[in-house]
Formats: structure tokens, C-alpha cells, sequence
């Protein structure tokens, strides 16, 4: 690639997407609540939809809901190099988790439009549906149906946190469509999203190239100990369940500093059976979240959270049982398409560094059946899932740059 006539999107088109999009189900200024299969999801799929056709793509949808805008290739047996992500918001979200994902993939096909540029392989923009898992759960819906993990009568099934069934949204907003995964075979996905981390703005680095989606496990630990009077009850004598499981918090917290900078344990719920002020804590729940890039250390941290439980418990003279209730292993993305992005970061010039998602994003789940990447833009302070959440418009632009050279090396300029 030359730089300097290299074909780049259209920035301004890019950003103004953003603020129209916004504008359905604003919160505030700058605000977004558009949970999934809702009206509001209904009128931002249209808007879409509509600057899709208006772009010559053919939309497709399935069962789930997801949206598939295809634009057609000269070799039409090649498969097709897709890119997206979702246009579901939490309930107090922003303008770009998700959106800039949909959006930058059809600004990239609107780009090569304006060059009248023609691709070998066909392309398509994807919308996945309920990213967000706020309305209906799990989250990561729409792309877990898509790669088999969730059949098709369970997903009709799910039901919303206000009663609707599932099928029956998706086929009220009118996206419930017959297009089966093996209808439209994908070469490759590519995911563009804010990092909704700190680490890229902090080293003033304009492009992330995703290796890998860390791994994740959850521990359920029960702590008991014997409930007792906060008056009579002499100190060394008790059994207090909350203060057996504060040593456990800071402990896990130094196992997970041990570790090095890549990993984090949580401990976000934290449930005593009482609570009064005179009464001393007799039972107790928390969870541990604990993630890591490398499975390895995810495992090492997990027994040694388990371990560190039970020695801790039995020094406060109370009893700690663990179990692990969810495990998703670290994901990494395919070599290839991780190359596509980093040739494509260094060839337009953008500084860039490659980063592990701490995030689970739905590439995480194509990843599993397609050869799959990210692009990361830094958003400011790291913020994300709240109103403020803020990305430059520079910065989505030379993401979406990146992801079109990306996909065009991918799908091959004719
Ligand atoms: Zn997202």
C-alpha cells in the first residue's frame, strides 16, 4: 500500500452517524439506552437498514435477529470477510460500545463505493443482536446462536426481564428472518470497538491490534461462621464470617498483584446473610471474578484462590466452600487476521500497540467457527457502559482506516 493515495473513510460521515444514531433512546446529552429488541433497538436497526440499502447492500437476517448487509463481490463463490458488532446498549450506555463496530464496517463499504473500488470476495456489515444481556440473558446472544452454542428452541424461549418472549420480539420488530449461518459462509470477522479500558489513551496510541479476548472464571465462595451478639461476644472468641471473608478480599487482591499486570480478580457481589449493626456476621456469599490472557495463570489463580479461602477461614475459626460457576477460556484470535490489522496499522502510519480485550465481545464467539480479529480505538479514561463514554473522532477514523485495508487485503481489491 502507498500511503499516500491509500483510500481512507470518510471521518465526518463516520462521526455524524454516531450523533444521529445517539439520538434514539438519548439519555441526556450524551447518553444512549437502546436495550436489545426494544423499540428503540427497532428504530435504530431501521436507520440503518436504510443507510445500508442506500449504500447497494442486500439485507439478510436469521432467527436471532442478527442483521447481515451483504455487499457483492466479482467472484461470488468466495466467502464473504464480514465485519460488525452491536447497536444494543446497556441502560445507561454511550454512542460508540457496539455501534462504532456496525457503523465503521458500513463506512468502509461506503468508502470503497466512493472509489469505486470492487472486492474479489463479497463483504458484509453485521449487526449481532443483544450484545448486552441487560433485557434478555445471556449476553453475547445474538453470535452464540450463530456459532451453535445455543439451539434454536432455547433461544425462541428466552424470556425478557419484562415478560416478552423471545421469538416473538425479534419477529415484532420485524428482524426475525430465515438466513441460516450456512447461507451466507464467512471468510473472516473483524470486530472495531472501543477499548473501554485506560491502557491505549495511556500510551497516546491510536490503534489497538487485538491478539486474544482474556479468559474469565467465576468462584462462588460460601463462608460460614456462627452468628453472635456484638456486645457479649468476646473478640477472640467469635466466629465472624465478614471479617474471615475482608482478609480473604485483600488476600485475593495480592494473589492477583502476584500475577503480574495482566490479571484481575474482583470481588464485585458481597452478600452477609445479616445486617445489623450489633450482630456479628454469621454466613456470608461472594463472588470472585478472575481474569487472565493466559489460561495457565487463570488456573494457577484460581486454585490459589480456592487455597487461600480455606486457609483463611480456618484461621478466623469459620469454614469456606468454593466452586467455580463459570469458566470461559482465553480466546486467541486468528493469526492471519490479527496480521491483516497490523500490516494495515503500520502501512497508513498509525501508532499502535497489540493488546488483549479484557471485555468479552461477540468476535470472541466467532471466533470459535470463523478466523476472527479486533480493532481497538482508545476512548477516554478508559470509561464505558456509562453516558460519558468518549472516543475522538480521529481516532474512529484511523480505526475504521485500519479495518478497511484490513478487510480489502482479506477480501482482495479487483
Ligand atoms: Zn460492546
Amino acid at each position: 500500500m502507498n500511503r499516500q493515495n491509500a483510500i481512507k473513510v470518510n471521518a465526518e460521515r463516520l462521526w455524524a452517524r454516531h450523533m444521529e444514531l445517539a439520538r434514539i433512546g438519548a439519555l441526556g446529552e450524551t447518553g444512549s439506552c437502546r436495550l436489545s429488541l426494544s423499540d428503540e433497538d427497532a428504530e435504530a436497526r431501521d436507520l440503518f437498514a436504510g443507510w445500508c440499502r442506500a449504500a447497494g447492500l442486500t439485507l439478510h437476517s436469521d432467527r436471532a435477529g442478527n442483521m447481515f448487509a451483504v455487499r457483492p463481490g466479482r467472484d461470488p463463490k468466495r466467502s464473504i470477510v464480514a465485519a460488525g458488532s452491536h447497536l444494543d446498549t446497556q441502560p445507561h450506555g454511550g454512542r460508540f460500545d457496539g455501534i462504532s463496530g456496525v457503523l465503521a464496517a458500513l463506512e468502509v463499504v461506503e468508502a470503497l463505493n466512493d472509489a469505486s473500488v470492487e472486492t474479489e470476495a463479497p463483504l458484509a456489515v453485521v449487526n449481532w443482536t443483544n450484545e448486552e444481556g441487560v433485557r434478555f440473558a445471556p449476553g453475547l446472544l445474538g453470535s452464540n446462536w450463530y456459532i451453535g452454542a445455543i439451539d434454536d428452541a432455547v433461544l425462541d424461549d428466552i424470556r425478557a426481564s419484562d415478560g416478552a418472549r423471545f421469538a416473538d420480539e425479534v419477529e415484532r420488530i420485524g428482524w426475525r428472518g430465515a438466513t441460516r449461518p450456512e447461507d451466507l459462509p464467512l471468510d473472516s470477522f473483524f470486530e472495531l470497538h472501543i477499548e473501554q479500558g485506560p491502557i491505549l489513551e495511556a500510551a497516546a496510541v491510536q490503534v489497538g491490534v487485538v491478539t486474544s479476548v482474556q479468559g474469565l472464571c467465576w468462584l462462588d465462595v460460601k463462608v460460614t461462621g456462627m452468628d453472635g451478639h456484638a456486645g457479649t461476644t468476646p473478640l477472640d472468641g467469635r466466629q465472624d464470617a465478614l471479617l474471615a471473608a475482608a482478609a480473604m478480599l485483600l488476600r485475593i487482591n495480592e494473589a492477583g498483584r502476584a500475577e503480574g499486570d495482566e490479571a484481575r480478580v474482583s470481588v464485585g457481589r458481597f452478600i452477609p446473610e445479616t445486617d445489623g449493626p450489633s450482630t456479628i456476621v454469621g454466613a456470608l456469599d461472594f463472588v470472585v471474578d478472575i481474569r487472565h490472557p493466559d489460561e495457565a495463570v487463570l488456573k494457577r489463580l484460581e486454585s490459589r484462590c480456592f487455597a487461600l479461602c480455606d486457609e483463611t477461614a480456618r484461621s478466623y475459626h469459620c469454614r469456606a466452600e468454593a466452586s467455580r460457576r463459570v469458566a470461559i477460556p482465553p480466546r486467541k484470535f486468528d493469526a492471519d487476521c490479527i496480521a491483516a490489522v497490523q500490516g494495515a496499522a503500520d502501512d497508513l502510519g498509525y501508532s499502535n500497540q497489540q493488546i488483549a480485550s479484557g471485555a468479552l465481545h461477540d468476535a470472541s464467539n466467532i471466533a470459535a467457527r470463523v478466523p476472527t480479529t479486533m480493532i481497538f480505538v482508545p476512548c477516554r479514561d478508559g470509561i464505558s457502559h456509562n453516558v460519558a463514554e468518549y472516543a475522538t473522532p480521529e481516532d474512529l477514523s484511523a480505526g475504521c482506516d485500519v479495518l478497511l485495508h484490513a478487510m480489502l487485503s482479506r477480501a482482495g481489491r479487483v
